[in-house]
Parts: structure tokens; C-alpha cells; sequence
């Protein structure tokens, strides 16, 4: 007897299913997909536990005759191509044959379906990939599919299906790539009774309405961009309107969601330096080519595709994206340099510093016959010319790993200008008329020693301060965000998590998706301190938020926080916790532009250093930057 055999037709299925059938938003996505080829204008979806137990989905379309019904379900049974040249030129979203024999082997379904022509439809049922009985029945005009019990005969991927939440996530996001796709097509969505999704047949305009609300309306500038045989229209994202997520990136091809990491780079890289690398500007961009310069049959589930000349699609995508952002008036900023390297942060030092002309005017500054070759005059800048008018107000910090930071340099004591207490100083170059203010803070840290901290913050965005070993330069942001990411971590951790009580809670409407992930994550979101009420309609009323929310903010940091994990989540890291505290850590921090106050800088250093990981944020960027006297004295060529 040969060795080799071929395999039951069943397991054959079953094995193919693995490719087709991954959870219940993949029978969700291939039978939306046969009811919009059946030119259906309604598609209803109900499912019940997320789809695991039930997927219902009927649609108003072409309906099938009884014979067709029953051969749907066979492996490579398709109405959709029949030769080569139909393969070549793909307009259909199905054409594998592959959907129906693959779901049929792992979950049991009922198909109801009629033609217009017909007076009575047909019941088919199937489980196991065997058609059970086919029955003659009264039915609507169209197809109705009734999935139930997914994986019902394969428990090793039942078991791999995730939390109700999660699956019922997925298929709220399928769901909401097809309402996008298609606005004349009326689509609903519930699940267990909820209506979550229900989207009339419209306009585009309706429809964004309809998924998110007028403000994200607003937040789109029309765009439209063409060449090469190739069509691009949509909409893409004002940049001040850029999300911290990819989630509300779409792009589709002749009618197919696509994901192409290079294509939406190519939008990204559209805005120029409007945007940071960690932001992303909403868009939904539908392409139109020659099916035939189009492959889709490179991946099972169709959603990559191959072009026969990607470079086009990119260049058409890119320019598109800076004409219509040139067009809206929305012109690149220039960016400051900026770098770890000692060599720049002095430079970024010397912008930052008040004029050289301002500060001479100062009555007490150097004549200027003085001689500069030492370099004091200029180079020890941060530290204005004049003498400090009188005492330095004190405060008592207490940690050692202050102590040892800020204890008076080993060295060059005796060359340390004196320092004022306060000098306010304007900088109005720059074309922003937005004033830099400087802060220089002498205070006590320790009485024994008189040790001195200096702190000044650059920029609204860095705090600059003498340490015993040289300079420390603390990027604010990321310096709160570490602070934050442990005290939420523990807020989880513990049975009484920390909430402010709002005193007039507020209302938050939400788009599906993000309603889904809410439910998803609500357990630990209330840990964290959002006390948070789900209503009918996607509505999530905030009762409570964590403490270091500030006021108006709750709406917006919960938001932001969402996207956050989502995007993290892309990035593959898994540990839901971990990923809420360094999501609402990065949300909820003061951000680079807000104006501390010296005595914020003092408790956000003071924090920072009662943290377990100072020197690293959670996502690994470095947070304070030292330079070593020694360091200073090399480039300033100093042997001593
Ligand atoms: P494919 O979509 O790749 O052709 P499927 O297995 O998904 O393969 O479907 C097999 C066939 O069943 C389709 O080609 C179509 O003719 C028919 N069919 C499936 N769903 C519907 C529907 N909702 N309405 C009408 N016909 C359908
Ligand atoms: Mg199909």
C-alpha cells in the first residue's frame, strides 16, 4: 500500500477553512462580501456571543435557483469567474469559490435563498461540508445565511477564538470598512439584541456622519488625485486632526478594503513634516484601476493585493495628499534641530538664550572690553551676566538620588557665574510671538552644603538643570509619562483604584469601533480610574476619570488613550494592562509646549526619581540626557 493518499474530502475542507475561516469576523466578511456581488443595496448582520454560537447575515440580492444553492457549497464553486481572462480581470470581491465549502466545514448553516423569478425559495442545510436535506420555503427575495455554532467540529481553533469583546471588535471593524466602501448600501449590525451599527443608504458625506459625527466631517478636506490610468478620490485628515492609531486609515481598491503599509506611507510622507512619525492622518481613499494591472489573488482572504506598477499608485497617492494640503493652505513647518549629541543641545542652549543684545543692556553685564577668550561670556550663557539681586527661596527635597545629582560639581566652583532668581525674558524671534520664558531657580537642596539646583525649562518642552557631574536635560513629556505609567500600573493593581467623581458626568458619543474596544477594555479602564456607563447607541457616559486628568480633558484623553492601544496593539505587543497604563501614560502627560512652573519641575523631578526607571520611558526613549563637565570642558577645548 502507497504511503501517500489523498486526503478525505471533509478533512481536505476542513484544512482549507484554516485559511479562509480564521473567527467570526471572516464569515462576516466573505458572506458581506457575496451579498454586495449579489448586488444587494440592505445587508443585515445579527450575530449572537460575538458570532460564536450565531452569525446571521440576509441581503435583498440576486437570491440563487435551488440548484445553484446547493452547488455553493462545493469547493471551487463560483458563478463569479469562469475562464482565464476572468481571473485576469477581477470585478467581483469573491472568485476563489472557496468561502461557502470553507465555512460549511466548520460551523453548520442554514441557507435560505430566492430569485425574483421564483415564487418559493430554497432551504439548504449543511454541516460537516454535507448538505443535510434542501427544502422548498417561502422566503424574501435575496439570501439569508444563519451560521451557527462556528468551530463546532474543530474545538482546537474554538479554543483559539478570543473574548466576546475581542471577536465582536473584529467584526464591528469589518463591518465599519464596508460601510465606508459602500454608502448606498444600507447595512446593520447587532449583536445580542444591540443595535450597534445602522447606516442608511446615502452619501459618502451621510455615511461619515453616520460612522463618526460632523466634527470628523469637518476634520476631512476632499481630496482627489489621478494619472497613469489610475483614480484616486476620498478624503484625507487636516494634519492637526492626525490620530495616534491607524485605525481610520482606509484605503480601497475598485471596492476592496486594502491593507499596503507602503501606500500609506506614501499619504504619510504626502504631509511633509506636518506630521511626527507617531502620528497618523485619517483618510479614506478609494482607488480605482484596470483590474487587470491588479492582482488579488495573492493572499486567501484578498486582502493584500499586488499592482503592476506600485510606484505610480505611490507617486499619484503622495502627490495628491501635498496638493490638496498645499491647496488648503497648510504649508510644512520647519522644525528646530534637535539630537542627543552634546554638540547640538548647546546649540539648541544658544538659541534659547535670551539676545545677546538684551542682555547687555542689563546694567550689571560685562563691559564689553572684557576678554572673551576664557569663554565664560558666552558660553556659560544659561547663567545671565549680572549679579544675583538678593536671596533664593528654598525648598527641602529629600531623596538621596536628588542629593547626588544636584550636590555641588567636584570642580570649578569658583568659576560659577551667580545666578539670579528670576529673569523673565521675551523672545520674540522665531515669527510664532510666542515669549520663551526663562526660569532660572536657585534653591537650597541640602542646607549643610548650600547646595544650588538651577532649573530652567527650554522651550516648553525640556527642563535644563546643573547637576553635580554637569548638565541634566529632562524631556518633560516623557518625564511625566514614566511617572504616570507606574502610578496607573499600581492604580490597576489595587483594589481601590484612584477616581475623581465628576460632578456633571459627561456624555461621549463613539463610533462602533471604538464603542467595541471600550467594552472590550472596561474592566481595567476602571482600574485605571475611568468609571464609565455603556448606553444603548454607542453612548459612554464618563461618571469618574483617573486623578491626573485635567479638567475638560476627559473626553479627549479617554479617546487618545484608545487610539493609543490600538496602536500599540498593531505594534504586537500583547499585555492588556501594560498597554493601557503606557497608552493613558502617554495621553494624559503634560506634553512638550506646556509652560511649567518651577515648582511643577521640582515635583515632576522629584517624581521621576522616585520612579523604578528614571532614565527610560516606557517605550524605551531615553528621558534624561547628562553631560559631563568633562564632556563640556573637551569641546570647549579645556585641558584643565
Ligand atoms: P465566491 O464568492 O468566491 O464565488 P463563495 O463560496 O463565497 O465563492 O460563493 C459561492 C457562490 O455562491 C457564489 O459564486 C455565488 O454565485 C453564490 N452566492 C453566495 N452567496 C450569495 C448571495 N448572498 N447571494 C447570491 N448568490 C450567492
Ligand atoms: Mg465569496
Amino acid at each position: 500500500m502507497s504511503r501517500i493518499h489523498k486526503l478525505p474530502e471533509s478533512l481536505a475542507n476542513k484544512i482549507a477553512a484554516g485559511e479562509v475561516v480564521q473567527r467570526p469576523e471572516s464569515v462576516v466578511k466573505e458572506l458581506v462580501e457575496n451579498s454586495l456581488d449579489a448586488g444587494a443595496t440592505e445587508v443585515a448582520v445579527v450575530t449572537r456571543n460575538a458570532g460564536k454560537s450565531l452569525i446571521y447575515i440576509s441581503d435583498n440580492g440576486s437570491g440563487m435557483s435551488e440548484e445553484d444553492a446547493v452547488i455553493s457549497f462545493e469547493r471551487h464553486a463560483t458563478s463569479k469567474i469562469s475562464s482565464q481572462e476572468d481571473l485576469d480581470r477581477i470585478m467581483t470581491l469573491g472568485f476563489r469559490g472557496e468561502a461557502l465549502a470553507a465555512i460549511a466545514a466548520v460551523g453548520q448553516i442554514e441557507l435560505k435563498t430566492r430569485r425574483a423569478e421564483d415564487e418559493l425559495g430554497t432551504l439548504v442545510r449543511v454541516e460537516n461540508g454535507q448538505v443535510l436535506d434542501v427544502t422548498k420555503t417561502a422566503c424574501e427575495k435575496g439570501t439569508s445565511f444563519a451560521v451557527r455554532n462556528l468551530f463546532f467540529s474543530v474545538p482546537a481553533r474554538r479554543k483559539f477564538l478570543k473574548s466576546n469583546a475581542t471577536e465582536f471588535k473584529h467584526i464591528v471593524e469589518v463591518m465599519q470598512r464596508f460601510a465606508l466602501c459602500y454608502p448606498d448600501v444600507t447595512f446593520t449590525l447587532s449583536d445580542d439584541d444591540s443595535l450597534v451599527l445602522n447606516v442608511r443608504a446615502g452619501s459618502m458625506e451621510d455615511r461619515i456622519r453616520a460612522i463618526y459625527n460632523d466634527q470628523m466631517l469637518n476634520a476631512f478636506l476632499p481630496f482627489e488625485s489621478e494619472g497613469e490610468g489610475i483614480k484616486a478620490t476620498g478624503y484625507i485628515g487636516k494634519p492637526n486632526f492626525a490620530r495616534k492609531s491607524k485605525s481610520d486609515q482606509y484605503l480601497f481598491l475598485n471596492g476592496r478594503y486594502i491593507a499596503s503599509k507602503l501606500l500609506s506611507h506614501a499619504v504619510f510622507t504626502g504631509y511633509e513634516h506636518l506630521m511626527d512619525a507617531q502620528s497618523y492622518p485619517p483618510y479614506i481613499i478609494f482607488l480605482e484601476i484596470d483590474p487587470e494591472r491588479v492582482d488579488v489573488n495573492v493572499h486567501p482572504t484578498k486582502s493584500e493585493v499586488k499592482f503592476d506598477d506600485e510606484s505610480s499608485i505611490y507617486q499619484i497617492l503622495q502627490e495628491g495628499t501635498r496638493t490638496t494640503l498645499r491647496q488648503h493652505n497648510l504649508v510644512p513647518a520647519m522644525k528646530m534641530p534637535d539630537g542627543d549629541t552634546g554638540e547640538s543641545v548647546i546649540a539648541a542652549l544658544r538659541y534659547a538664550l535670551p539676545n545677546y543684545d538684551r542682555a547687555e543692556k542689563f546694567p550689571t553685564a560685562p563691559a564689553p572690553s572684557q576678554p572673551q577668550s576664557r569663554g565664560e561670556s558666552w558660553g556659560a550663557a544659561p547663567q545671565p551676566r549680572f549679579e544675583t539681586p538678593g536671596t533664593s527661596r528654598s525648598s527641602s527635597v529629600s531623596s538621596d538620588v536628588l542629593q547626588q545629582l544636584f550636590g555641588e560639581p567636584r570642580q570649578a566652583n569658583a568659576e560659577m557665574a551667580p545666578r539670579p532668581d528670576t529673569v523673565t525674558l521675551d523672545e520674540q524671534n522665531g515669527g510664532a510671538g510666542q515669549g520663551i520664558t526663562i526660569t532660572p531657580q536657585s534653591r537650597s537642596l541640602d542646607e549643610d552644603s548650600n547646595a544650588r539646583v538651577g532649573l530652567w525649562q527650554i522651550h516648553n518642552k525640556y527642563i535644563l538643570s546643573q547637576i553635580r557631574s554637569g548638565v541634566m536635560i529632562i524631556d518633560q513629556h516623557v518625564a511625566h509619562e514614566r511617572i504616570l505609567y507606574e502610578q496607573a500600573l499600581s492604580s490597576m493593581e489595587s483594589a481601590m483604584p484612584m477616581s475623581q467623581q465628576l460632578l456633571f458626568p459627561l456624555e461621549m458619543k463613539t463610533a462602533p469601533a471604538e464603542y467595541a474596544t471600550i467594552r472590550e477594555l472596561r474592566n481595567d479602564l476602571m482600574g485605571l480610574g475611568f468609571d464609565l456607563t455603556l448606553e444603548k447607541g454607542e453612548r459612554v457616559i464618563i461618571q469618574g476619570v483617573p486623578n491626573d486628568v485635567r479638567p475638560g480633558q476627559e473626553a479627549a484623553i479617554l479617546r487618545e488613550l484608545l487610539d493609543q492601544y490600538q496602536e500599540y496593539q498593531q505594534m504586537g505587543k500583547t499585555d492588556q494592562r501594560d498597554l493601557i497604563a503606557a497608552s493613558f501614560a502617554c495621553r494624559a502627560a503634560i506634553k512638550a509646549g506646556d509652560p511649567l512652573s518651577e515648582p511643577e519641575m521640582l515635583d515632576l523631578i522629584e517624581q521621576l526619581f522616585s520612579t523604578s526607571m528614571p532614565y527610560v520611558c516606557p517605550h524605551g526613549r531615553p528621558i534624561v540626557i547628562r553631560i559631563d563637565l568633562a564632556e563640556l570642558d573637551r569641546r570647549f577645548g579645556r585641558t584643565s
